[in-house]
């Protein structure tokens, strides 16, 4: 598989839903292994990746997850910014949010609408718990978010280059 460096995903981030495809075709199998036997070393493994990775990366220089998912929004997630802007949760569900298919609150539009041009986020320090957490790359348990982190390898380069790596050492 192709080598891409972080520098090049971001550069040319509209390709890597296509990038990612390609790979994943041969990163899926050995997902479906590492699933079956739960390697102990697994999330030690990620987390220095996540490390390492998030070294180089400056995430204002992407902002892709921003642009092109949409966090799930919880009840707390409604309050806390309602109150940042000082208007009643209702009012901020009417302007910001619709439900999905899942039932989940999600914003009406992507990108979303607190993200600036400059990819910064204009409630950062009130953002959704699913911001926060996202790409879930340093969270125990790495095995029990396969499947979701190849989906997120179409979308953030960090997880792409993360599944690639675990990808080399399992298989
Ligand atoms: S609330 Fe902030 S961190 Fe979350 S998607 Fe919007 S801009 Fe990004
Ligand atoms: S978390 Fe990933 S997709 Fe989001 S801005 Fe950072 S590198 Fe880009």
């Amino acid at each position: 598989m192709q080598d891409y460096s972080l520098k090049y995903l971001i550069e040319y981030i509209e390709d890597l839903p296509q990038i990612a495809k390609k790979s994943l075709q041969g990163i899926k199998p050995v997902f479906k292994k590492i699933k079956k036997k739960k390697p102990k070393d697994l999330d030690t493994f990620v987390h220095n990746l996540h490390e390492e990775y998030f070294q180089e990366v400056d995430c204002l220089t992407c902002g892709n997850c921003c642009r092109s998912l949409g966090p799930r929004i919880t009840d707390r997630d409604i309050d806390r910014l309602a109150k940042h802007l000082r208007i009643k949760p209702s009012a901020f569900v009417e302007k910001y949010l619709q439900i999905d298919e899942d039932k989940d609150y999600v914003f009406k539009s992507m990108p979303c609408p607190f993200l600036d041009d400059d990819n910064y986020c204009l409630v950062y320090e009130h953002r959704p718990k699913a911001c926060r957490e996202y790409p879930h790359t340093d969270r125990p348990k790495f095995v029990q978010i396969l499947d979701l982190s190849l989906k997120n390898c179409e979308t953030c380069p960090v997880v792409f280059k993360i599944c690639e790596d675990i990808s080399r050492k399992y298989s």
